[in-house]
């Protein structure tokens, strides 16, 4: 290992001087990307000088995500105490599932779970670490669905299951629908307000409208950031609704759940101890390394009863309070913890905290620059991260494209009621004032 890791650093060093001094890279044309970076395998294996070569080839060329320009996508950035983390986590390379081969990183795991429900406000709750935000969601919806009807494990889905999002929820909920066995036509899309949030009265039109005709309403899916315009449903609203029908209240909190370590912005998600679940996304707003979910939920039965198996082969030593693999989707299952727990020891709750207001502070700055600037119209509302807008009228399909394909700027365009626009999300915690404006004159100088 010792020459791999040498390798490692002096690559790493590189790449890091890289993009400071050249934050975007210049993207290579899917066509040839495999024949100009020798992606392709071979009967013999390489020298290692050439390998080293063709490695760091593929590195240098790949689009620098935690650079000062990169703002395409809900992560950015590096949080040097997480990334640490991830990669002990490699070379401990432990799997998830028990105690005996996980020893202190299932507890690690559990400590991270008891906190968010304690944040959350569930008294006795559980939870475990899926394979991303749409995989939470999908937990979320396999358990509502199993509480409605228990005998759905076993037989199969035998009623028409009806289930209930937002017009602009994340599109994990329609595939999932679909992984369930409940099927995407059984999906209901609720309205919005004019800034993007659900309309709780017309919820409650639907479930009665599927009730009337003989379904089954389980379950509603909240989101706290919409992946486009970063709104909160409203949760109390929504819970009083699941509440008088009985439905499970998942709040999907992929991209902004994380204001629950918040004092000013945990008002976004007031009502939550009311939901039965409830997902984050540490490599969002955190910034930790992808991927690290945490999914949560009040009914600790119900996540059992949804996700064990019996398997004699694996669980063996009876610690049944650290034999993750009980609740989780998968069998063998890698570290999402370890990232999270590094950081979180390091800064502790209130540095948690700084992390997420930090976002919106660079969010006020952004529409401030929007609004001060005549040449920028804005479409994005106060309370979030996502700032959208439109630059002299330009087709944000057309501005973003040519951005990306000069190298000047990562940036992505969005859609909300016919209006499409180009979304700035500062989730980038490492970002200050300087690199919003760097940001903006960046844009101004690439259109
Ligand atoms: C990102 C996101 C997801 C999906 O999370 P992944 O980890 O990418 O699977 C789900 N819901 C919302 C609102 C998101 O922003």
């Amino acid at each position: 290992m010792q020459s791999e890791l040498k390798f490692f650093n002096e690559l790493v060093t590189k790449l890091l001087e890289k993009e400071r001094s050249e934050p975007v890279v210049e993207p290579l044309p899917t066509s040839s990307v495999i024949a100009d970076l020798d992606l392709g395998f071979s009967d013999e294996g390489m020298l290692e000088e050439d390998w080293q070569k063709v490695v760091e080839n593929a590195v240098m060329h790949t689009p620098r995500t935690a650079s000062k320009l990169f703002f395409n996508q809900l992560f950015g950035g590096r949080q040097p105490k997480a990334v640490i983390g991830d990669l002990l986590a490699v070379i401990l390379n432990n799997s998830m599932y028990t105690y005996k081969v996980a020893g202190p990183q299932a507890g690690i795991e559990t400590a991270i779970i008891k906190e968010t429900c304690k944040l959350v406000g569930y008294t006795d709750g559980d939870g475990t670490m899926p394979p991303g935000g749409s995989m939470s969601n999908y937990m979320g919806l396999v358990m509502a669905r199993d509480a409605k009807d228990n005998t759905v494990r076993y037989a199969g889905i035998t009623k028409r299951m009806t289930l209930y999002t937002s017009n602009t929820s994340h599109y994990s909920t329609p595939k999932n629908a679909a992984f369930a066995g409940v099927g995407r036509d059984n999906i209901r899309y609720i309205n919005n307000d004019d800034e993007g949030r659900m309309n709780p009265a017309h919820l409650e039109e639907c479930i009665q409208k599927d009730i009337a005709q003989g379904h089954t309403p389980f379950y509603v899916n909240a989101t706290a950031g919409t992946t486009v315009l970063g709104a909160f449903d409203d949760i109390n609203a929504l819970a009083d609704v699941c509440q008088k029908y009985r439905l499970w209240l998942h709040v999907d909190g992929a991209y902004c759940g994380a204001v629950i370590f918040s004092e000013k912005y945990k008002h976004l998600t007031a009502g939550m101890e009311r939901s039965d679940s409830f997902s984050f996304n540490a490599h969002k707003m955190l910034g930790t390394p992808l991927s690290s979910s945490v999914l949560v939920t009040k009914h600790k039965d119900q996540l059992v009863k949804s996700f064990s198996n019996e398997a004699d082969y694996l669980y063996q030593t009876g610690d049944e309070d650290f034999d993750l693999g009980i609740t989780s989707i998968q069998c063998g299952r890698r570290n999402d913890a370890l990232k999270l727990w590094t950081l979180w020891k390091s800064v502790g709750n209130k540095g948690l905290e700084k992390i997420v207001d930090h976002q919106f502070y660079l969010a006020d700055l952004a529409r401030e620059y929007c609004e001060n600037h005549p040449d920028y119209t804005l479409y994005s509302f106060p309370d979030s991260v996502s700032v959208c807008f439109n630059y002299k009228g330009i087709d944000p399909k057309h501005l973003c494209t040519k951005l990306y394909e000069d190298g000047n700027l990562m940036v992505g365009y969005g859609k909300f009621r016919e209006q499409e626009f180009v979304r700035l999300v500062t989730i980038n915690a490492t970002n200050g004032k300087e690199e919003i404006e760097q940001f903006f004159k960046a844009l101004e100088l690439g259109a």
